[in-house]
């Protein structure tokens, strides 16, 4: 049939259903290949060489077309869950950490001073913990600090005591690392690596301690979200070792009542997008002793699977951190609150 224009409607129609299919066709094919950018300019092409040549009905179409063919290509490029995600994996992973077991029922508790700063000042932490029938004690060898004139920690000697501390008190050992050569100098010193906040998004020291098989305690960044703290873990377990434990150590916001505004709800949040255990530490979320206990109760009330806290026998004396460590005294009062 001719219209007004001099055209035969129903040949030009065959005409755009064939092109139509074809379009369809060319998307099965080019599939997640070809990326979705080059469909869409190669489209536009058409649609700029057709334009005035076609009525807008079969403008409209071909859009329609470009839309299917750009869904079905959006389809075959969904990426597989997360390797940390409840969707890969829905059993909790229980991490161990020499004889203690991160993510069970009963809570794995982590404490000990801020900074390795000598045999006997770790050795005398050491000796309480084991009496209150601890397994782990935490101690930073590298000391990442704000001023470059503060303590920076005794780096290999640091690492050299807790491997001291850990034979003669039998304790695993737990130090933060900041540099992906340090995961070979304290292998054999160490029970886990720490990732400090600062480091959280140090993606070559991520994919280092992804390499080992040692567990890795996850800090969250000052301010990173909850999705960047997800995908900071998600390096670790890329690169094979799935052993990670993530540290709420709080965030950075307006508040100064305390050092960090501890997020209490990360706790419930990483639990459920997550199989790997949560621990808080609340020395660096509140940087208040007082409130500090308070603080441990409502993160094990929203299921967090054990506390970080820092204790210290002379905390005055303290080359990091002075404020905020327990004393051995309140150290007793804290724990008996918590267990
Ligand atoms: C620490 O735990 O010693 C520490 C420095 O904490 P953060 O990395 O959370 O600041
Ligand atoms: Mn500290």
């Amino acid at each position: 049939m001719t219209g007004n224009d001099g055209l035969d409607r129903e040949k030009l129609m065959e005409i755009d259903t064939a092109l139509l299919e074809l379009l369809d066709s060319r998307a099965a094919v080019t599939g997640p290949v070809e990326k979705r950018v080059d469909n869409a300019e190669y489209y536009s092409r058409l649609l700029d060489e057709y334009e005035g040549a076609y009525d807008t009905a079969f403008i409209q179409a071909l859009l329609e077309g470009l839309t299917d063919a750009s869904s079905k290509q959006a389809d075959a490029e969904e990426p597989p869950p997360l390797l940390v995600s409840r969707a890969h994996q829905s059993a909790d992973t229980i991490v161990r950490i020499g004889e203690a077991e991160i993510g069970r029922d009963e809570p794995a508790h982590i404490f000990g001073p801020c900074s390795v700063e000598s045999y006997s000042q770790v050795a005398e932490v050491a000796s309480d913990l084991k009496r209150k029938g601890l397994k782990m004690i935490r101690g930073g060898a590298f000391k990442p600090r704000t001023s470059p004139y503060d303590f920076q920690g005794l780096g290999k000697e640091g690492l050299e005591i807790l491997l001291e501390i850990k034979k003669a008190h039998d304790l695993a050992v737990v130090s933060e690392i900041v540099a992906p050569e340090h995961v070979n100098l304290a292998e054999a010193h160490l029970d886990a690596f720490q990732i400090g906040a600062r480091n959280m998004q140090n993606f070559e020291l991520l994919k280092a301690v992804g390499r080992s098989s040692k567990p890795v305690i996850l800090k969250r960044g000052m301010s990173a979200t909850i999705e960047e703290f997800l995908y900071a873990a998600e390096y670790i377990l890329a690169e094979g070792n799935g052993n990670v434990v993530f540290c709420e150590r709080g965030i950075r916001t307006y508040e100064k009542s305390t050092r960090n505004t501890l997020d209490i709800s990360a706790v419930p949040l990483l639990k459920q997008a997550s199989h790997l255990p949560v621990l808080v530490d609340v020395t660096h979320s509140t940087g208040r002793k007082e409130i500090m206990a308070d603080c441990a109760k409502a993160a094990l009330a929203a299921g967090a699977d054990g506390i970080m806290a820092e204790v210290h026998p002379d905390p005055p004396t303290a080359l990091s951190d002075k404020a905020q460590q327990m004393t051995l005294e309140e150290f007793d009062k804290f724990h008996l609150s918590i267990i």
